[in-house]
């Protein structure tokens, strides 16, 4: 599914993001930067060792990566020359912040993306895993702080988003349809 806001094409997929051709992929990162499970393991296991020396380095420099944040690292043995490393709140129940917080890990996103100079970045479902945030919420505040950002020209030409089941998929598809 595509459709067009201002000049940059927003796309949902099903599909791995590990193997995505575009400029830069985001992981759903932990505080720690340092690897986990789910699509984090899974970059770090396709990309390959310089993706964790890049986040120990970042983290010696400046610390731990607080919800909200993202750093970007090289893509290593990906497709994608850039990662975009995001921390996604952890769910507790909804009214501990946990909208913002989600919001500006895609903002500062998108942002890292346009610093490096990257015209396609692809997302996954940040904190919609082991995070436990409501996966439709989550896709609207996706959806719209993209269509917010993207709404002013800008560099990108593609952002795309990246669903990794067929249920994940369906709930994004009626959002990204309706809005
Ligand atoms: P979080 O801790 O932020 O919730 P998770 O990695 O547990 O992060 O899950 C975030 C989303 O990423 C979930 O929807 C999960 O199904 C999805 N996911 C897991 N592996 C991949 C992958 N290889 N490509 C795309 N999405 C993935």
């Amino acid at each position: 599914m595509e459709r067009i806001v201002g000049r940059t094409r927003l796309v949902l997929v099903e599909g791995d993001i590990t193997r995505q051709e575009v400029d830069a992929i985001v992981n759903a990162a932990n505080a720690s930067l340092l690897g986990g499970g789910g699509v984090d393991g899974a970059i770090h296991r396709a990309g390959g060792p310089q993706i964790l020396d890049e986040c120990r380095a970042i983290v010696a420099r400046q610390g731990r990566c607080p919800a909200g944040q993202a750093v970007v690292t090289g893509g290593g043995r990906l497709k994608a020359r850039h990662v975009i490393h995001a921390v996604g709140p952890v769910w507790d129940g909804g009214s501990r912040g946990e909208d913002d917080l989600l919001r500006s890990a895609y903002i500062n996103c998108l942002r890292l993306a346009l610093s490096v100079a990257a015209s396609s970045v692809a997302f996954p479902s940040i904190s919609t895993g082991a995070y436990g945030f409501p996966i439709e919420r989550a896709a609207r505040i996706a959806f719209d702080a993209v269509r917010e950002l993207v709404q002013e020209p800008c560099r990108l030409d593609e952002v795309r988003f990246v669903t990794f089941s067929r249920g994940d998929l369906l709930v994004y598809a009626r959002l990204f349809e309706s809005t």
